[in-house]
């Protein structure tokens, strides 16, 4: 059997097109395109493709984006000051700090202070919390976009037995909360799991987020499963491949997320979704 694969990069431009629309009829009626500030700290190569790549989606669906580009030796009083500055701007809907920041600012709690009206990562405990609660306001990023990955694709998840590799608070975590609220029966797994492999075995849904490549087999995968991979992995010749072994895993799987050309742009569409959705909140307020 050879799986379907889940063009990332379609469904993502699909996503940014019907944003494009809704944010050129908000001009139409006489409103304001939103605006999303995003914050960079120090010259990390991988930071400034992200941050890269992040404004050239804005730039296709209108969403203005002012760069705060910041020294590495900023201090985290100066990000304070900044992140407060911008919560309080009513001309800013989003606010997106880029990691990883500089080991001496304390990641937690500079996302901790962004308001979580403008949290368009859907970093922020509140936010987290209300997805945890089912009552989800601005959503993660990359496990938002792995759901409406799969929905755009046709594919039911209500009552798989799904399993995550990776607990992460920015991804493996809200992914199973976002499996959890769609009805799947979710495995978390982690660094300490005992034994990896008989949890994938057994699972109708795998979505890894660990930055390992080859961890998850694929012999593993059960014949029929689905495969989602969001890890992004360099190896040393340079090329770009997630956590699956996806030569094998694709002829096993019935469909399975690329890398590249999976999840990362459905990363992106999800943000731009949160921006255009916290000016409406705002207006809603
Ligand atoms: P992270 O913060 O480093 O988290 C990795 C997670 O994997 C942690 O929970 C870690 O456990 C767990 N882990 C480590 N070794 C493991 C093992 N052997 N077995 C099972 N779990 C293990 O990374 P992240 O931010 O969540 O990102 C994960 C991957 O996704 C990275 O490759 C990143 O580049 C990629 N990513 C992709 C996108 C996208 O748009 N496609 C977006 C974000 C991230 P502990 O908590 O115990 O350390």
């Amino acid at each position: 059997m050879s799986a379907q694969i889940i063009d990332g990069k379609q469904i993502a431009n699909q996503l940014l097109e019907e944003i494009k629309s809704k944010i050129d009829q908000r001009l139409v009626d006489g409103k304001r395109a939103p605006c999303l500030a995003v914050v960079l700290v120090g010259d990390d190569p991988a930071s400034a493709i992200y941050v890269r790549n992040k404004r050239l989606a804005c730039e296709k669906v209108g969403i203005v984006s002012i760069a705060h580009n910041l020294p590495a030796n900023t201090t985290q009083e100066a990000l304070f000051a900044l992140i407060q500055t911008l919560n309080a701007d009513p001309d800013t809907d989003g606010i997106l700090v880029q990691s990883p920041l500089p080991h001496h600012i304390d990641e937690s709690a500079i996302l901790a202070l962004i308001d979580p009206g403008k949290d368009v990562d859907g970093f922020h405990p509140y936010n987290i919390g209300r997805l945890a609660v089912r009552q989800p306001l601005l959503r993660s990023c990359t496990p938002y976009g792995v759901i409406k990955m799969l929905q755009a694709s046709g594919i039911a998840i209500k009552g798989l037995d799904a399993v995550v590799v990776g607990v992460s608070n920015h991804v493996g975590r809200p992914m199973g909360l976002e499996l959890l609220l769609a009805g799947c029966t979710v495995t978390s797994c982690h660094r300490h799991t005992k034994d990896l492999q008989s949890h994938i075995s057994r699972a109708d849904l795998i979505v890894s987020a660990v930055g390992k490549p080859g961890l998850v087999k694929g012999e593993w995968i059960k014949p029929g499963a689905i495969v989602v991979d969001i890890g992004i992995n360099r190896l040393p010749d340079g090329k770009i491949t997630g956590d699956v072994d996806f030569a094998i895993a694709s002829q096993r799987a019935s469909h399975i997320t690329p890398v590249p050309g999976g999840v990362g742009p459905m990363t992106v569409a999800t943000l731009m979704e949160n921006t255009l959705k916290a000016l409406e909140l705002s207006e809603q307020a």
